[in-house]
């Protein structure tokens, strides 16, 4: 047994260590590894403790073995596939809910705590927290980390994070928020000092693992509703979003072209094939009777100011050009996707993991997901399907969401992979072709910049004094550059 092994194992128990290649193989891909690409990690752990990921952070700094951590492993980018051998941290059996604090509005959770797990129990005491459309089994802190992330709760407070706990190589334990005084506890992102847990945001894992951390909770209010307008156009669809968001008659909202909203119906069904209406060689215009695509607002609070934003926001989406569907016509036009929009932002409980539609693995999400301020997302919308048409191959389409308020929109038009792995293999490595020079000249034509980080290494370097402080910190947090160096950002 070498060193590092036996370092390892005195820490874990060996059902929570291993180095079986059987049980590696399961953590060498994710839905962004090219067919015949995958890459396994010599290691895999399992904490359960804080005081057990500070053990394995020093070992690691000490044996300068890179570290991965991975909390429900279901993002999409190859974030936390191990490229260079090194030890994946799994900290899915760190899933305890510490504690949900209704009068200071947090809950304290462990990175192996997934959205599902979340929603369900802050719905008992009529709580919500921040939910993405990521799938229910993903972590509730990692998505988070990944910012920008939640559509619930743009209303009010788009940055769910409050405090963490990190274990970094080069300074141990910190904790930032409130929580880095003693005693006084998780319920504050910012007190008298500079904010660090914003650091320790989009880090993907460079600079330590984060072992626990608190996040903002809402009250549900009396009522919810689901209000769903149809445009034939996306500048209108993008005027209305921006404008009942900005007036704060809605909480969140979220634009869907035809193809995803067949594809929601899809998702909840037991189907396995792509419709023949969604492979069809125009895929700007939708089917006969099919509108274009479909805003849903979520609106909440006391019923009678619901009953009054509800009006409004119909007013608004009339004056733009949309028409209100009632739940009948939207039943009508498009019966599963009223029942995804419905329960989702609705009920505010992310579908089980598990009871989704295995379609969902053809959808590449990693397509062209950029963020673009609200005056160029229609000029972008139009520049992606001319692009598409060149490129991509049926079916393709996009979603879009202001955040911040409407200060900013994300724009994701994304693409099916079907067909043989080799065929699958031959069209990814097309599309990861186009994105890295997509990436750039978006952001020259649109100032629209790349949504999460994609493994593109001279991103840090087109940003100046900015790149070099951060450099400076990964210096000082993780000096021998052992935090996923796979991800490529330092
Ligand atoms: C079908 C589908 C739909 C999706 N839709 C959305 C969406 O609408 N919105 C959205 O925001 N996302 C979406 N995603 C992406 C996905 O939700 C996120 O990637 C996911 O929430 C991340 O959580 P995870 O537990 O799977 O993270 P992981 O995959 O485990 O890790 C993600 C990154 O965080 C780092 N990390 C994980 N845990 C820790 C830790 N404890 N300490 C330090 N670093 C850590 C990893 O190293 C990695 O870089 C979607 C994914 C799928 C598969």
């Amino acid at each position: 047994m070498n060193e590092l092994k036996r370092a390892l194992f005195s820490v874990f128990p060996s059902d929570r260590v291993s180095d079986d290649p059987a049980i590696l193989a399961g953590y060498s891909a994710d839905s962004a590894t090219l067919p015949g690409s995958a890459t396994a990690p010599s290691y895999v752990v399992l904490p359960k403790t804080t005081d057990e990921i500070v053990h394995l952070v020093q070992i690691a700094h000490r044996s300068r073995i890179p570290l991965v951590p991975m909390s429900r492993g279901s993002n999409i980018a190859g974030m936390s596939v191990s490229v260079q051998g090194g030890i994946v941290v799994d900290c899915r059996m760190m899933n305890h809910i510490l504690e949900i604090n209704t009068e200071s509005g947090y809950a304290l959770i462990e990175p192996g705590v997934t959205l599902h797990q979340l929603s369900s129990a802050l719905q008992k005491k009529r709580f919500f927290c921040h939910l993405p459309t990521a799938t229910g089994g993903s972590s509730a802190l990692a998505n988070y980390m990944m910012r920008p992330s939640g559509n619930f709760s743009a209303r009010w407070d788009p940055d769910p994070l409050l405090s963490l706990e990190v274990v970094t190589p080069g300074q141990g334990v910190v904790r930032t928020g409130s929580a880095c005084f003693e005693n006084v506890g998780w319920r504050a992102r910012y007190q008298c000092l500079p904010d660090l847990t914003g650091l320790f945001a989009n880090s993907f894992g460079t600079l330590g693992v984060v072992s626990k951390g608190s996040v903002k909770i809402f009250d549900r209010g009396e009522t919810d509703k689901v209000l769903l307008v149809s445009f034939d156009e996306f500048s209108q669809a993008a005027e209305y979003m921006k404008l009942i968001v900005r007036r704060q008659l809605a909480e969140s909202v979220t634009f869907w072209s035809w193809g995803w909203n067949l594809f929601h119906e899809m998702t909840l069904s037991k189907e396995t094939r792509i419709p023949e209406a969604m492979l069809k060689e125009d895929q700007k215009s939708p089917p006969p009777g099919v509108p274009f695509g479909i805003a849903s607002a979520r609106l909440s609070g006391y019923e009678d100011v619901v009953q009054v934003q509800e009006e409004r926001c119909i007013r608004i989406a009339n004056e733009l050009g949309g028409e209100h569907l009632d739940d009948q016509k939207a039943r009508e036009i498009h019966p599963g996707c009223y029942n995804y929009l419905n329960g989702y932002f609705g009920k505010g409980v992310h579908i089980k993991p598990g009871e989704e539609s295995q379609i969902r693995a053809g959808l590449h999400l990693s397509g062209c997901l950029v963020t673009v301020q609200p005056e160029n997302v229609a000029k972008l919308e139009a520049y992606m399907w001319d692009l598409a048409r060149r490129e991509f191959e049926p079916p393709y389409f996009f979603r879009a969401l202001p955040y911040s308020h409407a200060r900013e929109f994300f724009f994701a038009f994304v693409v099916y992979v079907q067909g043989s792995l080799e065929e699958r293999r031959d069209y990814l490595t097309h599309i990861k072709g186009i994105y890295h020079q997509l990436y750039t000249d978006l952001r020259n034509k649109f100032g629209a910049v790349m949504f999460r980080f994609r493994k593109y290494p001279e991103f840090l370097s087109y940003t100046g004094g900015y790149g070099d402080l951060l450099k400076d910190i990964k210096k000082s947090v993780d000096p021998h550059n052992i935090m996923n160096p796979g991800m490529l950002i330092f």
